[in-house]
């Protein structure tokens, strides 16, 4: 049936990587044949490397003996051209000699380091993203490594949770298309080359929808919302040919994600033909067991593997209890032998099995991570996922006439915190640039005083008099606050969003003075930030931004990059507004008369819009809609309609805009959102100048899953709205779908 099952795989599948290529699948049998059960266990079983080179001692003795008698398949954590080389050696000391893949997290970079992925998709530059996915891969590749623990494509509502950093934020469509960006970016063209690793679509499914954001929490959702908001960026990983899955901790409607048959087996293998493997999250499986959802561990195992857990990530539940379900007869040998066949094709693809040290080059290290080039990319990345949420009286950009800046806070001169909480360890900070040191770069004539202010957590106001004192010298005060790096992340939840410590404070001290104040905040997550708001001329949201992070802030504080970002999240006024996002499902009230979103169904304490709504964020310029027109107003079948439009850049400098185009299904057999992106296009523009810009909108672009799960598109009427933010489309018209 299994053979039958591949075959069938290798004839229905038109996509690129998710068919079998039979040269390899041949070489993948004939090594299967030659296996014992044992060594097929192996194969599945992945352990974390961080104590197995060198001596042996009393950590790492079970961990060598295993790597070196086939009973493991792949190591995390093991990294460089000289520890994986090593590691390797003992791999290949094994009967088979079949060759370890080395996994590692390389979520935003390897050595140069790009801004957390949500802060890179503010760029809303799928390019942009590619490409750092790509250096991240060519370095990663030259140090060892096959595979990369990335892209997560957890569509994430809720800022309390912590790996809210480590997505694309919020909505559906941009999440699916920074899905593709980033497979493409880590995997290149094909795997096989030495510039090219392994992604990972991870956590399957809807871990980013962890009740109240409690990570690592149950969650419970809608079928029609998990097709609809949930797996389409799953989906499209697998359309890019990612190589594998990561199953999560999360329990999806009460059963554990990596225990979910339908999840792995009906949906990700069966309806999307996935041909590669999944490997679980770390100790998923055996954690099935503090769900109370297995017995044992061994039950855990029975329950994983024929769910279509693949790989064990470090619970030992498939090495310890596989070969006694296989002898209880509980386990069929077919099931193990795909799990092997999906692992040893991926082996074999990265051409492993030619010269299992290819990864492991030390010339190759050294000039790859000294390449120069890598640090203006990340600059480039940096300054474009920079958002600026206010600007009132154009305090920025700086200009020369400021002689003396007071760059106050926390953050001044951090270079750890710009690495973020997923940096690969440990964070090479000679490459860092401050944003102290970003400001001297830039800041021709201009004199720089500093002054840290206060600390990032706790409530200690000794520093306030010495900030105060040389803001009273400066011209302009440029404050850098926020979140620590351990602050947002895994297992990094926070009930209270706000600005910590006594940021605040400093702040409303230091505005008291009257000098102009721009706030540059630093955070893994949207904050909720009320002095921030109401009291800072201007406001500069910068994430964590990486290794560049420091040039790219002061080229956009001295205007010598006009910022381009749009939030890829909803930033909420207070907590009890989460979760918020533009995707508000229409409700029995009505929409204002104005067509503006209502959120009239909502709260009587709190303006009830968002503090700044997705899609939003400002430029240096600014940018006019006009002259909205369809090719047609009614359309049917695989028809479609052409929306056209004039934008104009109606400032003084050149800049870029981030058209974005919604839709709202005016009547459907379920209810449906009051608006939803389906396209969006970045565009420069220089002062004056207009352009013209076309959307295509087909029934895809209006389809959406109803009741029983079919992707439909339902005749009617269609509302088609035109902005550069979510709650800023000026342009609005109606087409009709017959
Ligand atoms: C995380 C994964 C990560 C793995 C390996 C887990 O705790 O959830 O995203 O890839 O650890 O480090």
């Amino acid at each position: 049936l299994l053979t039958n099952l591949l075959l069938a795989l290798v004839v229905s599948t038109s996509s690129y990587a998710q068919s079998y290529d039979p040269v390899i699948l041949k070489k993948v049998n004939t090594l299967l044949a030659k296996m014992t059960l044992e060594e097929k266990i192996g194969q599945l079983n992945q352990y974390s490397g961080r104590q197995v080179t060198g001596p042996v001692n009393e950590q790492n003795k079970t961990q060598k003996a295993d790597i070196s008698s086939g009973m493991v398949g792949s190591m995390l954590n093991v990294k460089g051209a000289k520890d994986t080389r090593e590691v390797q050696e003992m791999a290949l000391q094994s009967r088979l000699k079949i060759p370890l893949l080395f996994g590692l997290d390389v979520i935003h970079g390897y050595k140069t380091v790009f801004p957390i992925p949500l802060g890179e998709t503010a760029s809303w530059d799928m390019q942009l993203l590619e490409q750092a996915a790509h250096i991240a891969a060519k370095e990663a590749a030259a140090c060892g490594i096959h595979w990369t623990f990335a892209p997560m494509v957890d569509i994430a509502k809720d800022p309390r949770w912590g790996r809210i950093m480590e997505g694309a934020g919020e909505d559906t469509y941009l999440g699916v298309l920074a899905a593709k960006a980033r497979v493409r970016g880590f995997q290149g063209a094909r795997l096989g080359g030495t510039d090219a690793i392994m992604a990972c679509a991870k956590h399957f499914a809807a871990y980013g929808a962890a009740i109240a954001g409690r990570d690592y929490n149950a969650v419970d959702m809608s079928e029609v919302q998990l097709w609809q908001d949930y797996l389409p960026p799953f989906h499209a990983a697998v359309e890019a040919g990612v190589a594998t899955f990561m199953n999560s901790f999360n329990s999806l409607n009460g059963v554990p994600a990596t225990g979910n048959a339908y999840l792995q087996r009906d949906i990700l293998k069966g309806k999307w033909k996935f041909n590669g493997f999944v490997v679980s999250d770390w100790g998923s499986i055996g954690e099935m067991t503090h769900h109370g959802f297995a017995e044992n561990d061994t039950i855990a195992a029975l329950q994983a593997i024929t769910a279509g857990s693949d790989m064990d990530m470090e619970s030992k539940a498939y090495i310890n209890g596989l070969a006694l379900l296989v002898k209880q007869k509980k386990v069929d040998v077919a099931l193990i032998d795909d799990a092997v066949r999906r692992i040893l094709y991926k082996k074999y693809e990265l051409g492993l099995f030619d010269d299992p040290f290819k990864f492991s080059d030390p010339a190759r290290e050294q000039r790859v991570l000294n390449d120069p080039s890598h640090a203006a990319i990340a600059r480039k990345v940096a300054e474009r996922s920079i958002v600026l949420l206010k600007n009132e009286n154009k305090t920025l950009p700086i200009t020369t006439a400021a002689k003396t800046i007071a760059l106050i806070g926390p953050l001044s001169k951090s270079k750890l915190d710009m690495a973020g909480g997923w940096a690969v360890q440990p964070v090479d900070t000679t490459i860092f640039v401050n944003i102290y040191d970003g400001l001297k770069n830039n800041a021709s004539g201009a004199s720089i005083l500093t002054a840290k202010g206060c600390a990032i957590k706790g409530n200690d106001r000794s520093g306030f008099e010495e900030a105060l004192g040389i803001a009273r010298q400066a011209d302009i005060v440029v404050m850098a606050i926020g979140e620590t790096f351990t602050m947002s992340g895994e297992a990094k939840s926070r009930s209270n969003i706000g600005v910590p410590g006594v940021q605040q404070q400093l702040l409303a001290a230091i505005k008291a003075t009257g000098k102009p104040v721009v706030a540059v905040v630093m955070a893994g997550r949207p904050l909720i930030m009320d002095t921030v708001n109401a009291q800072a001329d201007a406001i500069v949201y910068a994430w964590w931004l990486g290794s560049e992070a420091g040039n790219a802030i002061s080229n956009v504080l001295f205007g010598k990059y006009n910022p381009s970002g749009k939030l890829p999240v909803t930033f909420p006024r207070n907590l009890g507004q989460i979760p918020i996002t533009y995707k508000q499902t229409s409700t029995g009230r009505p929409v204002l008369p104005n067509g503006d979103i209502t959120y009239r169904s909502a709260y009587i304490d709190v303006v009830n819009t968002p503090q700044y709504a997705f899609g939003y964020g400002l430029s240096y310029t600014t940018f006019g809609y006009s002259n909205l027109q369809f090719s047609k107003t009614s359309f049917s079948g695989n028809d479609s309609v052409k929306v056209s439009f004039v934008i104009t850049n109606t400032g003084n400098v050149a800049g870029e805009e981030v058209t974005q185009c919604y839709i709202r299904d005016k009547v459907a057999s379920i209810v449906r959102p009051l608006k939803e992106l389906v396209g969006y296009q970045k565009l420069m523009l220089q002062p004056g100048e207009s352009k013209t810009i076309s959307f295509t909108l087909d029934k895809n672009k209006l389809a959406f899953y109803n009741s029983n799960l079919k992707l439909i598109t339902e005749p009617g009427e269609f509302d088609v709205m035109i902005g550069g933010a979510s709650d800023n489309t000026p342009l609005k018209g109606t087409i009709n779908y017959k």
